[in-house]
């Protein structure tokens, strides 16, 4: 048996690099005032058509649906911004205004699996509900920009653009759709079906036959209203104030219909074709639509498989992530001594440690220390029991010390003084 294709399993040593991201997330979104909220892995099919769009290539093509014993239509969520809606109203979290959120878990898309494209992947994602200005679409981008920049890893890029209001929007859309009618003829065809009810949408397209017309389509820009004006310039005003580098990018448009104003997209070099890492935007007709009270909102989903394989190519130092210690025994006498001194550095709360029960040379039992990912080993033979000492070798520095070793307990006591 084999696991279906387009999923993984996680397993040591990249399942503990998971952890670390996710316990940096809950830290970074509880820092900026976020509540995580974990909604049920199936929805109503309804939802995801009503709150992504029937037009989208997740509707469309992408979702797991199902009928269930009782004849409901259901789907593994493709994306979480629905469900998070959905159960933001039914637990009345809106009904004061202003709410912060965020989520992180697994959503389910049927794609052409790839590398960075799978069919069970992981999104970490925040909704900001109840601010219309530019400081709440700010606080979101610089919240994903955080995330990256704690981390250290270099060659992400920010592409920030605005798609309008309800104001502006329709003048835009006639002048895409004269200038996409034009070229129709080397449209693909997703995009010639989409060319009437949205072509904005065109934009996004990733049909290789539709790159050479999306290049010539004129910009937002020129159209835009004062009021989507003043609140993009606001935004650029904070990213620079915040040095959060960007560009703008009049292609980045979303591919989800409840979009208004801002969008964005943080892309790496790192990953090829599947270059977004994150993306997300403004969408203040969403909660309305979903049958809300008409309310702002911003967000963003995280890729977080694409975001491990970001930092596996940056310099981000694995070393940092060494901790603990290994336990190695060089004969029976020693392999009986450590394990009661391993007893004692259990009880210590605090202090990974490990051990193997094999008789293996001390090469062999290094390796296993590193696939603990153990920072330091406590290293004994016959000679150390002799001295009344132990070897503590740092794997990170090579270096060795010894410490003096007579009763199990003091010693345990002594090591876990130490703060390893
Ligand atoms: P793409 O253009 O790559 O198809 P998308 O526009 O469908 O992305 P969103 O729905 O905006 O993506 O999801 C936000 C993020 O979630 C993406 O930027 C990406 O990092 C991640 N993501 C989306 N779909 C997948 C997938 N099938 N496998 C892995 N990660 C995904
Ligand atoms: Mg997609």
């Amino acid at each position: 048996m084999t696991a279906p294709r387009g999923t993984q399993d996680v397993i040591p040593p990249l399942s503990g690099r998971w952890q670390e991201l996710e316990a940096r997330i809950h830290e970074l979104a509880r820092g900026f005032g976020y509540g995580e909220i974990r909604t049920p892995a199936f929805e109503a099919t309804e939802l995801f058509i009503r709150g992504v769009g029937e037009l989208t290539d997740i509707v469309e093509k992408e979702m797991y649906s199902f009928t269930d014993r009782g004849g409901r239509s259901l789907t593994l969520r493709p994306e979480l911004t629905a469900p998070v809606v959905r159960a933001a109203l039914e637990n009345s979290l809106l009904s004061s205004g202003a709410a912060r959120l965020y989520y992180l878990g697994a959503i389910f898309r049927y794609e052409r699996p790839q590398k960075g494209r799978f069919r069970q992947s992981h999104q970490f994602g925040v909704e900001c509900f109840g601010y219309a200005g530019a400081d709440a679409d700010f606080e979101v981008i610089q919240l994903a920009w955080e995330l990256a920049r704690r981390y250290q890893i270099s060659g992400l890029q920010l592409h920030v653009n605005t798609i309008g209001d309800e104001r502006c929007r329709p003048a835009y859309r006639s002048a895409l759709k004269a200038y996409f009618n034009a070229h129709r003829a080397s449209l693909s065809e997703d995009s010639r079906r989409r060319l009437e009810r949205n072509p904005l949408r065109i934009l996004d397209s990733k049909a290789p036959e539709d790159a050479a017309v999306i290049a010539g389509a004129p910009p937002f820009e020129s159209m835009l209203c004062d009021a989507c004006r003043a609140h993009f310039d606001m935004l650029k005003h904070y990213l620079e104030e915040a040095e959060i580098p960007f560009t703008i990018n009049p292609r980045v448009v979303r591919g989800l219909d409840y979009y208004t104003r801002t969008v964005f997209e943080i892309m790496s070099d790192a990953l090829g074709a599947q270059s977004a890492v994150c993306a997300g935007g403004r969408y203040d007709d969403l909660v309305r639509s979903l049958g809300g009270p008409n309310l702002p909102a911003v967000g963003f989903a995280l890729g977080v498989e694409r975001f491990l394989m970001v930092l596996e190519g940056s310099p981000a130092s694995r070393e940092a992530q060494r901790s603990g210690v290994q336990l190695i025994a060089l004969g029976s006498e020693a392999r009986e001594r450590l394990v009661h001194l391993l007893g004692y550095l259990r009880q210590s709360d605090g202090l990974p440690a490990f051990m193997d029960y094999e008789d293996r040379k001390l090469l062999a039992q290094l390796k296993i220390a590193d696939r603990n990912n153990a920072r330091y080993a406590l290293i004994a033979g016959d000679d150390e029991l002799a001295a009344e000492q132990l070897v503590l070798r740092d794997l990170a520095t090579r270096q060795d010390r010894r410490i003096p070793f007579k009763y199990e307990k003091d010693t345990a006591a002594e090591i876990v003084k130490m703060r390893l």
